[in-house]
């Protein structure tokens, strides 16, 4: 804007000092012109003005002079003049004359022609020796036709006066205007310079301002910038990295946590630090993040110079050139050794802990089922007691009512067992009984539950098993019995009352028909079966 104004200040300034220079110069080349054509007329004019004049003095002394040789050579030259005039009037003739001047031409030729006769008659006259008649003739004739011819001379000398004052009028004015012209144009180029500069100051005195101001956020965001440089600098570890992944930066912190002097990071690859706890593929996935100028957040476990590690909570941030691409990664850590230390001590300590309270439930579980199996186990003959029993025929009972099961209950005394105590001990006897339970095992199915009732007395519960069923399997057990060879006393009996559920009767009923029963074997003589 400021170089377009003093561009045309410049041209318009050009333009009037060349136009009215070249102006001038037109007028000076047409004043001279005009100088030098009416110097001509008014030269040839004075001349012409002044033969006729001497003409007139000459018969002036033709007439009062007495020598007639002198006479002569005076009217020589007032022919000499006359010719003289004629050569001078031809030449102004030739000249570029104007009507005016032509009708004045005009009008002295033909006074002149009036004259000349009248002047030789007055030669003639004064030859003649007639002076006062000669003299009458030129006071009379000659010079009233002389003036008039005088008088035409005149007037054209009068309008040359006249021309030469109107062309210098002409030219004054077309100077006067040539120069207000010049004086105004300079006028108009000093007012728009005057204004252009007083723009330019203003422009300047505002751009100075908002320099100023400027200048004063920066020095302010600068100093706030400093501040925050030293916060950061004291609270985390921070470094930058050029895009090549090399160190351009890093701060005490890092330098204090990693162990390495400056001189061995500036210069060197952040790979220095690698711990090797993260596989390349976190790498790369890291550089691939942080390559699309994006920020990157992650926990990073790094080794020392001593070759100890630490753990750091990291940012990394990109700063993008003007093509968007990353030129350098700024990262601030924070030191999260002791966290992670933390961590791992409560991780190992929950793993150990979830160890003991498994081990310590398995171990439970096996005591658990060690009580329940002593709670529920004869120990003497490892099948069940009363109490499991009791308990499997509670739900059996319920299982057979829902589903019409058939159940059959069969309940076995030893014969005279205490004959057998007394005869061989009480140890013969416990091993009795152990036998005893094997034998009837041998016989019934693992789908039946065979309990020690008391002393030596024992019971089958067999589900699926009815009416005469119950008796066929009761006389085989007896038959078993019978027939087996006790190691210690070789044979011994067993009486089996049997019975089977009916539906809808009580435990109690149950077992007390099927006691009954075996209540009636023993009557019955023993080693026998009774149906209840
Ligand atoms: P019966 O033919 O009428 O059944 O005569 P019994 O002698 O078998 O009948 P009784 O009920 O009078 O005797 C049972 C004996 O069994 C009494 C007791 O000392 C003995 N006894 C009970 N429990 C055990 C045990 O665990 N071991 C040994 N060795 N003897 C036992
Ligand atoms: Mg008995
Ligand atoms: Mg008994």
């Amino acid at each position: 804007m400021i170089i377009l104004g003093f561009g045309i200040v410049v041209a318009l300034m050009g333009w009037l000092t060349v136009s009215s220079l070249l102006r001038l110069n037109d007028i000076r080349a047409n004043i001279a012109d005009i100088v030098t054509q009416h110097n001509e007329h008014a030269g040839l004019l004075r001349q012409m003005y002044q033969t006729t004049r001497d003409r007139s003095l000459i018969l002036q002394k033709i007439i009062s002079e007495a020598d007639p040789f002198t006479r002569d050579e005076l009217s020589v030259r007032v022919d000499e003049l006359g010719a003289e005039f004629a050569r001078l009037r031809s030449r102004f003739m030739e000249l570029d004359l104007q009507p005016v001047e032509r009708t004045l031409l005009e009008k002295q030729g033909l006074a002149s022609a009036n004259t000349k006769p009248l002047q030789y008659k007055v030669i003639d006259l004064a030859k003649a020796g007639r002076q006062s008649a000669a003299q009458q003739v030129l006071v009379q004739e000659v010079m009233p036709a002389q003036d008039a011819a005088l008088t035409a001379l005149n007037d054209l000398l009068a309008f040359q006066d006249g021309e030469i004052k109107r062309h210098a009028e002409l030219a004054y004015n077309s100077e006067r205007k040539a120069f207000a012209f010049l004086v105004a144009g300079g006028g108009i180029s000093i007012l728009l310079s005057i204004a252009i500069a007083f723009t330019v100051r203003t422009q300047i005195k505002n751009l100075i301002a908002r320099l100023l101001a400027t200048s004063r956020e920066l020095e302010e965001n600068a100093r706030e910038l400093k501040y925050q440089k030293i916060a950061l600098d004291e609270h985390a570890i921070v470094s930058i990295c050029d895009a090549a992944g090399r160190i351009t930066y890093a701060n005490r912190k890092f330098t204090e946590i990693s162990q390495y002097s400056l001189a061995e990071l500036i210069g060197h690859d952040h790979r220095q630090l690698n711990s090797g706890h993260h596989p390349r593929e976190f790498f790369q996935e890291m550089w691939r993040i942080i390559g699309s100028g994006v920020t990157w957040h992650g926990l990073l476990k790094n080794r020392r110079k001593d070759g100890t590690f630490y753990w750091v909570e990291t940012t990394i941030v990109p700063f993008l050139n003007e093509q968007g691409k990353p030129y350098q990664y700024v990262s601030v850590r924070t030191d999260i050794t002791l966290i992670k230390e933390a961590e791992e001590v409560l991780h190992r300590s929950k793993e150990e802990l979830e160890q003991m309270v498994a081990e310590q439930t398995a171990e439970l579980r096996e005591r658990e089922a060690e009580l329940h199996k002593l709670a529920t186990t004869d120990t003497l003959t490892g099948i069940a007691n009363r109490r499991r029993f009791n308990l499997a025929l509670d739900a059996e009972l319920l299982r057979a009512d829902r589903h019409d099961i058939p159940l059959a209950i069969i309940l076995m005394d030893i014969d005279h067992f205490k004959r057998i105590n007394d005869t061989y001990g009480h140890p013969t006897g416990d091993s009795v009984l152990v036998e005893f339970a094997r034998v009837v095992e041998a016989n019934i199915r693992a789908s039946d539950l065979f309990a020690r009732w008391g002393g030596e007395e024992f019971i089958i519960m067999a589900p699926h098993v009815e009416g005469e069923s119950a008796r066929v399997l009761a006389e085989k057990l007896r038959e078993s019995v019978a027939q087996f060879p006790f190691t210690e006393v070789g044979t011994t009996t067993c009486s089996i009352g049997a019975t089977t559920y009916r539906a809808g009767e009580s435990e109690q009923e149950l077992l007390a028909r099927v006691d009954v029963a075996l209540y009636q074997a023993k009557q019955n003589g023993r080693n026998r079966v009774v149906m209840g």
